[in-house]
């Protein structure tokens, strides 16, 4: 459903005057100033930022909100988890999957994101289930948000006999990108045959890869020199993305700067997830304890993009998480160090330009020819937008309004309290 649209006083990053912006068909026409009317619907924005949509790289939607169906992870560790996740997918029915992912993406798109990219579960364990529960949510949230589909194999694909095949047949219904975890797998060689399983598979389907990369502290998990080879051996360069990465923080740091430097010949994307790895890394250090991060600022100086997601709402792994990507970039910043004005806006880059490139997403900006999927923020600036977690006021998907936030604060006080306040000065 595409719209027409003047967007009117619009405050644009690095662009000195405000600006209108005229939609059509779903896509930015123009960008000037006082653009003439053409009948369209128009928006007056009153000098608030408007930006390019957010969007999501990296999430679970077959897991979201799973948490509460079974009263917590009362240990803390990833074993109970698991035993949580499985009871979980062994009775979970489509509808329930639909129900809880389709919950998630509406607080994602009031949050101004358009685009995910989720991975699901295929495995022996909930067969096609967790597929089918986000294919119907991706098809009832048509018209708000545009979805990406991983086939994950959570329980490996060597270790989990049938999954291959689970897989190839959740590509053919309808997932759009092959995903894997080769850290998962028992030993090195299974580690590379599953790479290798992954590979044929992306191939036989013209997809892309996106696997769980080295999600360990273990500073032997050195997953991501494989999945790096492959990735060249196959001619495959930029079309694969490893996720997480964590084990990276615990490599040392000769063995990590050789390991970037390939991944930039084989133009690997990044994503990482500060929010539940924070959580669960280094969980049984000692201290000073691992943070569970790749090296984003290594990464970054390599020219390398790095995106961020949220990865987890409310389950087994998580308990937090609320689909907010500017929530999740002010935690990246933190959980990296991204402190001064250039690494600010790698971090507000890792949930729009970086997370646009994971998903291939094409015209995604503000320059006529774009796609009209935009958010218009409560505030005139970028990163007092992240700051300040400003509202959402409006969101905009191919030139429709698909979501709106008011929020009113005020401060109250008592006459009394007015004019005791003491003075300040003089
Ligand atoms: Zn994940």
């Amino acid at each position: 459903m595409n719209g027409d649209l003047i967007i009117r006083s619009a405050r644009i990053e690095g662009v000195p005057a405000l600006a209108d912006i005229d939609i059509a068909a779903g896509n930015i026409a123009r960008v000037g100033e006082q653009l003439p009317a053409h009948g369209r619907p128009e928006l007056d924005v009153d000098g608030r930022l408007v930006s390019p949509a957010f969007v999501e790289p990296h999430i679970h939607l077959d897991k979201v909100g799973t948490l509460p169906l079974l009263g917590g992870n009362r240990s803390g560790t990833l074993a109970e988890a698991i035993e949580i996740l499985h009871r979980i997918k062994r009775s979970s029915s489509v509808d329930e999957v639909a129900a809880r992912a389709g919950t998630v993406i509406r607080q994602a798109v009031l949050a101004g994101t358009t685009r995910i990219r989720s991975h699901v579960d295929v495995d022996t364990v909930g067969g096609l289930t967790p597929l089918r529960g986000v294919l119907r949510a991706a098809r009832e949230h048509a018209d708000v948000c545009d979805i990406q589909i991983v086939a994950f194999p959570q329980e490996g694909i060597v270790r989990d006999p049938g999954t291959a095949d689970l897989m190839d047949a959740a590509i053919r219904e309808g997932a759009d990108v092959v995903g894997g975890m080769p850290h998962w797998e028992t030993d090195e060689e299974s580690a590379r045959e599953h790479i290798e399983i992954c590979m044929r598979l992306a191939q036989r389907h013209d997809a892309d890869i996106d696997m769980h990369v080295d999600e360990s502290d273990n500073p032997d998990s050195r997953t991501l020199a494989m999945v790096i080879d492959a990735t060249l051996a196959h001619g495959w360069q930029g079309r694969v993305t490893a996720g997480h990465c964590c084990a990276m923080a615990a490599w040392p740091d000769d063995y990590a700067a050789e390991v970037i430097r390939r991944a930039a010949q084989a133009r690997m994307n990044f994503v990482t997830n500060p929010a539940t790895n924070l959580l669960l890394q280094g969980r049984l250090d000692r201290e000073p304890r691992r943070r569970g991060l790749p090296r984003v600022k290594e990464l970054l100086a390599a020219g390398l993009p790095v995106a961020c997601g949220q990865d987890c709402v409310q389950d087994g792994f998580y308990p937090f998480g609320s689909a907010d990507q500017l929530q999740v970039a002010l935690i990246l910043c933190h959980a990296a160090q991204l402190s001064l004005p250039d690494e600010i806006d790698a971090a507000l880059a890792s949930i729009r330009q970086a997370a646009a490139r994971v998903l291939g997403v094409r015209g995604y900006g503000l320059q006529p020819g774009s796609t009209a999927d935009l958010i218009v923020l409560d505030t005139d600036d970028m990163r007092e937008a992240l700051r300040l977690q400003a509202a959402r006021r409006w969101v905009i998907r191919r030139g429709v309004v698909v979501a709106a936030t008011s929020t009113t604060s005020t401060i109250t006080r008592s006459q009394h309290q007015e004019q005791s306040a003491p003075t300040t000065g003089g």
